[in-house]
């Protein structure tokens, strides 16, 4: 395997543009994301590096990437410097954001402050808003594609897979990220309210220390399309009762009964945590919390290692019906929204 060095070199004899690859900032599956300076100005950037020949698949999302970034100026969006391909590599030249990914931030199991979800869950909603604007579904909205730059503002990066709606219903596609993937995307129809379903999760995540739905690719699918997403409160994190209910309507499995777009749902969320929590729910969490250990235990959706998924698992789905049956996870919501 060819290493940083010899791969640095190779793109300062190949390439016109002037940057030396400093070290490994993260993997996206499909490529290598390098932190990199530009030579004469020493301005650090992130460069996303895909060998050639190598996958088609690869080259592909680089090439989409690097086709739809240059379209969306967003202070919330991952600003792109650069794109070119050589015979030796496709590569695409980002700023380089100092603080890493909210998912290097917040490691599974951390439970933020609401006022740290609202201001991100903003942000991002804010940048999914203007993309869905231009037509586009980012399809992959999780921590790990959240940057977080030296300002801590959040941005919204790797549009490696965003496509349009009448496109992905051309070509079927059925990528996301299991945990995060909105039940009619892994169908192959993602819609705007897909990214919202997947940005609801981010948010039941970071309420609550883990995401919604957890087990084997199909099994999460399957919880996607058929469970109740367990309450917050069940997950030990008390919250007004209305937050329950705007996550549960933002993660409704029909999109239709979702929140008209990813901006309405970040407002009805912010003001839900800024609602008072009732006595009886914090009474009713301390008895939840003792008997938390046996839930563990005894339910599917039990937070499980297997939560701890690596950092991007992109998968093409089967559809669940086909996985054979599964008992069904209902969880009955005291709540209607
Ligand atoms: P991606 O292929 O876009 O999912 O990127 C893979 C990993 O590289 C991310 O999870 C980050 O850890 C890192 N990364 C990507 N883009 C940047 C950037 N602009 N600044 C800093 N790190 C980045």
């Amino acid at each position: 395997m060819m290493s940083v060095q010899t791969e640095t070199m190779v793109l300062q004899g190949k390439h016109s543009g002037p940057y030396r690859l400093q070290r490994p900032l993260g993997n996206g599956g499909s490529a290598q994301v390098y932190l990199a300076t530009h030579m004469q100005s020493g301005r650090h950037v992130a460069i996303k590096v895909v060998r050639r020949p190598g996958s088609d698949a690869a080259i592909k999302q680089l090439c989409n990437e690097a086709r739809i970034l240059p379209r969306l100026h967003h202070p919330h969006i991952v600003r792109i410097l650069d794109f070119d391909n050589t015979e030796t590599f496709s590569f695409l030249v980002m700023e380089y954001a100092l603080r890493g990914t909210l998912r290097q931030q917040y490691s599974i199991g951390t439970q933020l402050p609401f006022p740290t979800i609202a201001r991100y869950v903003q942000q991002v909603a804010a940048a999914l808003q203007y993309t869905h604007s231009f037509g586009y579904i980012h399809r992959d909205v999780k921590p790990d594609n959240l940057l977080l730059a030296l300002d801590g503002q959040a941005q919204l990066s790797d549009f490696g897979i965003a496509t349009t709606a009448y496109y992905a219903d051309r070509i079927h596609d059925k990528f996301g990220t299991a945990p995060y993937t909105a039940p009619e995307q892994a169908d192959g129809n993602p819609c705007a309210a897909s990214d919202q379903y997947s940005l609801a999760i981010v948010a039941y995540e970071w309420l609550s220390g883990h995401p919604p739905f957890a087990g084997t690719t199909p099994e999460i699918i399957w919880q996607h399309h058929m469970a109740m997403p367990p309450s917050l409160a069940s997950r030990g994190r008390i919250v007004p009762y209305v937050v329950e209910q705007v996550i549960q309507r933002a993660m409704a499995k029909n999109p239709l009964q979702r929140f008209e777009n990813v901006m309405q749902f970040s407002h009805r969320l912010t003001w839900a945590m800024q609602q008072p929590i009732c006595p009886e729910q914090a009474r009713a969490v301390q008895n939840t919390a003792t008997s938390r250990t046996t839930l563990r235990r005894t339910t599917r959706n039990a937070i499980s290692p297997a939560q701890n998924l690596p950092q991007t698992e992109r998968t093409i789905f089967s559809h669940p019906a086909t996985q054979g049956d599964r008992p069904m996870i209902r969880q009955k919501s005291r709540l209607s929204c």
